[in-house]
């Protein structure tokens, strides 16, 4: 019998951009998207303080709503933060963690990473566990061994394709214009999918824009993407999200 494959998910991280003038953008999406036959899931991921304002404009099309962070307890005394809980009552199903700049400015570690996604599951969120080498790494031939040790270190334990993303990202490709060859993501790819179940989303992310959207889709394993700068204009997100549908 042939295997299913997994449903990809274009996710648009806006990152700490966006007042209530880029609802227009999430509006415009909105719109575009009724045109288009989808053969992915669509996600924005807005600051935290636009997450109901992009709900209420975005009501009633296939866009569906993450938060960017969270914190790894569901309430209490973390004065700035937010819970996973947080997030699923402002109408969102997904939340990213350990994003690299997360991991850089935030000191974050794979422990904290594990528990945030875990706290992600908690609520009922999917936690999207972002992954990824720094060039160093890359150039002394550590990639693949820092996307295990991060993967191992990351996933929680009993993670499903249902709850959990991974999205793998080079650091140095982010917000770089710069990408790893075909190749490169495609050896990437499928080392993780040996470490992780068949049917769970594996997303390239790292100056994803609609140009070369088409080709990094195409490699194997390759289940979607998480775009940033590109998200943030509906009329790029669209051309990444139509090399998916
Ligand atoms: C990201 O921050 O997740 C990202 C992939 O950014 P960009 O698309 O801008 O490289």
């Amino acid at each position: 019998m042939a295997q299913k494959s997994p449903r990809p998910l274009v996710a648009g991280n806006w990152k700490m951009n966006g007042t209530t003038a880029a609802l227009k953008e999430a509006r415009l999406l909105a719109g575009m998207l009724k045109d288009v036959r989808l053969k992915c899931e669509v996600m924005l991921c807005p600051p935290a303080t636009l997450i109901s304002a992009v709900r209420t404009v975005v009501k009633g099309a296939r866009i569906r709503l993450g938060g960017q962070d969270c914190h790894w307890n569901a309430n209490g005394a973390h004065t700035g933060d937010i819970s996973a809980e947080m997030l699923k009552d402002a109408g969102c199903s997904a939340v990213i963690v350990g994003h690299s700049e997360r991991r850089t400015d935030h000191g974050e570690t794979d422990e904290i990473v594990r528990r945030k996604a875990e706290a992600a599951h908690a609520a009922g969120l999917i936690a999207i566990v972002c992954i990824g080498e720094t060039l160093e790494q890359r150039k002394s031939g550590q990639t693949l061994a820092v996307i295990s040790r991060q993967l191992k270190g990351s996933v929680p334990a009993g993670s499903t394709a249902a709850n959990t993303v991974i999205a793998y990202e080079p650091v140095w490709a982010i917000g770089t214009g710069l990408t790893p060859t075909t190749a490169e993501v495609g050896e990437v790819h499928q080392s993780i999918r040996r470490e992780t179940d068949p049917l769970m989303r594996i997303l390239y992310g790292g100056s994803v824009k609609p140009a070369n959207a088409a080709e990094l889709m195409a490699v194997a394993n390759v289940n979607g993407a998480l775009v940033g700068g590109a998200s943030l204009k509906a009329a790029d997100f669209i051309g990444i999200i139509k090399a998916y549908a």
